[in-house]
């Protein structure tokens, strides 16, 4: 565990949070995870730094996925969710829409999905 703690602090430079995290870390094997993903998310370790993330927390119970969400930008509203969006649909001018946001370049295009009659249109 000596070694792990070491290659944490590098990573942490702040040893009263290492310390913490160390001491909530069961196994060798949660800490091979926690420095892995330390070492490849930025946002992870500002986080712990700035104190969003609790170290106990993130020593314990944080699961890989939350530690890297990668596919988190293309995650779509579920379909079951009947909440209304943001656009009017242009076919049936329901509210039953969700969006997602296309970017190039030189504009920004949304893709809008209506959950009332399946079109699907473009603004
Ligand atoms: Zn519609």
């Amino acid at each position: 565990m000596c070694i792990k703690r070491d290659k944490l602090y590098e990573i942490l430079l702040d040893e009263e949070l290492t310390d913490m995290i160390v001491k909530n870390v069961k196994t060798s094997s949660r800490m091979r995870t926690l420095l892995y993903n330390l070492r490849r998310s930025n946002t992870l370790k500002e986080g712990l730094l700035n104190g969003n993330i609790s170290p106990e927390y993130f020593a314990k119970d944080m699961t890989h996925e939350e530690m890297m969400p990668r596919k988190q930008e293309q995650k779509i509203v579920p379909i079951n969710d009947d909440r209304d969006g943001l656009v009017k649909c242009s076919r049936c001018d329901s509210m039953k829409t969700e969006y997602t946001e296309i970017h190039s370049l030189e504009y920004t295009t949304f893709l809008v999905y209506c959950k009332s009659c399946n079109h699907t249109s473009k603004i």
